[in-house]
C-alpha cells in the first residue's frame, strides 16, 4: 500500500487521480436528483470531476455518470452540470 498525503479521487471525465479538493463532487441525492455538490456535504452517492467542461463532455460521451450512479443520466442533467461548472470557476 502506498502512503498518500491526501485522499485521491478519480475524475469521471479524464480518469486522472487528483486530490479531492481539486475536484468537484457530483452527487445523486436520495430523490434521484443529480447535482453539483458545491459544499461537499450533500448526502448521496458521489462522483468526482475536474472543474473543466472537457471532462464533463468526456464523461457524457462515455456515459460515465450513468455508470457511477447506476442510472441513466439525461442530457439536461449534463447541461445543468456544465452550467454549474462555469459558475464554480
Ligand atoms: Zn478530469
Amino acid at each position: 500500500m502506498k502512503s498518500q498525503k491526501a485522499p485521491l479521487r478519480m475524475c469521471v471525465g479524464c480518469g486522472e487521480m487528483k486530490e479531492k479538493r481539486e475536484l468537484l463532487r457530483v452527487v445523486k441525492t436520495k430523490d434521484g436528483e443529480i447535482l453539483l455538490d458545491k459544499t461537499g456535504r450533500l448526502n448521496g452517492r458521489g462522483a468526482y470531476i475536474c472543474n473543466d467542461k472537457k471532462c464533463l463532455q468526456q464523461a457524457q460521451k462515455a456515459h460515465r455518470l450513468d455508470k457511477a450512479f447506476g442510472t441513466s443520466v439525461a442530457d439536461e442533467v449534463y447541461e445543468k452540470l456544465a452550467e454549474a461548472l462555469s459558475d464554480a470557476k
